[in-house]
């Protein structure tokens, strides 16, 4: 969903919501989501663990505490608890619901209301939490005291009354996707990297599953986190997402590229050129992974065109069909990288409407 104009570097989004939990079962101390033995485990190296996905799961319980002007767009898509989440949390005894309480409101006052997305401080936060996923009580972990402090009272009571159903639901999700990555994974990795013209990355792509995974569903630093029960993430949705998510750790030249044309047609409108080099990168992106996935499974419907992304107002004018027109012939083949960028910037520039004058 709609990647906000911020720094190549930073982020790379995808949409979300709270779904159903599913499953019973799982151990409930901290553990790693199973990986397989088929030739997607060198591309991805797929985890769920316990303090990632607490994390989550209180930054998401703090979000509808945030006042209204730092709402936007958490609530874009429901922020919500599930209803197993709901009747579980309806179990705490007083002085467990006091405990969590407290960890929530320390999270509404200092966690929520940066973003997951493009808040460096929250992302190396993630990176160690996602690092402690064996730990049992995050010694000599470097976060925040109070951060930890929260995070270690609210632990117990998240492994008694959540952690069992969300691992499960982790590793759920993980299952249904594997036999679509062990025949499509490869090929998905060839495609992108010609595409792209960028190999994958040496190591396998970390992927964070969690039940909660910011507004956008998923979003991509140097490694994915992704939640396994947002409803936009199932089934084939989740193969394109994963890939997605991915396509931003190798679409850098893509971005560099736009990003340089867009200069050069900048004359007397460097502010539409800004905003058109922001938006088309990850319009790009988009396009790309629901269209690969659509060419392997006839029929699918992208993410983008499921969701509604193209009239939400997240990209202006008509990039999807200038993308389709200039891109897709690159895609398949048919035309060379430089030129169809050149061309997709030339006719995005053309089209996207003028920045407004101030009046006098
Ligand atoms: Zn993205």
């Amino acid at each position: 969903m709609g990647k906000i104009a911020m720094p190549r570097s930073i982020v790379k989004v995808l949409c979300l919501m709270l779904g159903m939990l599913l499953c019973v079962g799982a151990p409930a101390a901290p553990a790693r989501a199973q990986a397989s033995a088929q030739p997607a485990t060198a591309m991805f190296d797929f985890h769920s663990g316990f303090w990632v996905n607490l994390h989550h799961f209180l930054y998401m319980q703090a979000v509808p505490q945030l006042p209204p002007k730092a709402l936007w767009p958490k609530l874009l898509s429901s922020v919500a608890m599930s209803p197993a989440d709901t009747q579980a949390l309806a179990q705490l005894s007083p002085t467990e619901r006091a405990a969590w309480r407290s960890a929530v409101d320390y999270y509404a006052s200092a966690v929520a209301g940066r973003e997951l997305l493009d808040d460096e401080g929250l992302h190396a936060v993630n990176t160690r939490l996602a690092a402690a996923e064996s730990s049992a009580d995050l010694a000599g972990v470097d976060i925040p005291a109070a951060l930890k402090d929260s995070l270690l009272k609210a632990a117990p009571i998240y492994r008694h009354y959540f952690w069992s159903r969300h691992d499960a639901a982790n590793r759920h999700w993980q299952a249904e996707l594997q036999p679509l990555l062990d025949h499509h994974a490869a090929s998905m990795r060839s495609a992108l990297e010609r595409i792209y013209q960028t190999p994958w990355p040496r190591q396998p792509v970390r992927v964070e599953l969690s039940v909660y995974a910011s507004w956008a569903g998923a979003y991509t630093w140097d490694f994915v986190t992704l939640s396994s029960v947002d409803p936009r993430n199932q089934g084939l949705s989740g193969f394109e997402i994963l890939f997605h998510e991915s396509s931003h750790l190798l679409s850098d030249k893509m971005q560099q590229t736009i990003d340089d044309d867009t200069k050069s047609l900048s004359a007397g409108d460097p502010a539409k050129a800004g905003r058109v080099a922001g938006e088309l990168w990850h319009a790009v992106v988009f396009y790309t992974a629901g269209a690969l996935t659509a060419e392997r499974f006839p029929g699918y419907v992208p993410y983008a065109d499921r969701n509604n992304l193209w009239k939400r107002g997240h990209w202006s004018g008509p990039v999807r069909g200038l993308i389709e027109q200039d891109w897709g012939p690159y895609i398949r083949g048919e035309v060379a990288f430089k030129p169809a960028l050149s061309k997709l910037v030339s006719d995005s520039m053309a089209t996207a409407p003028a920045t407004a004058k101030p009046g006098p």
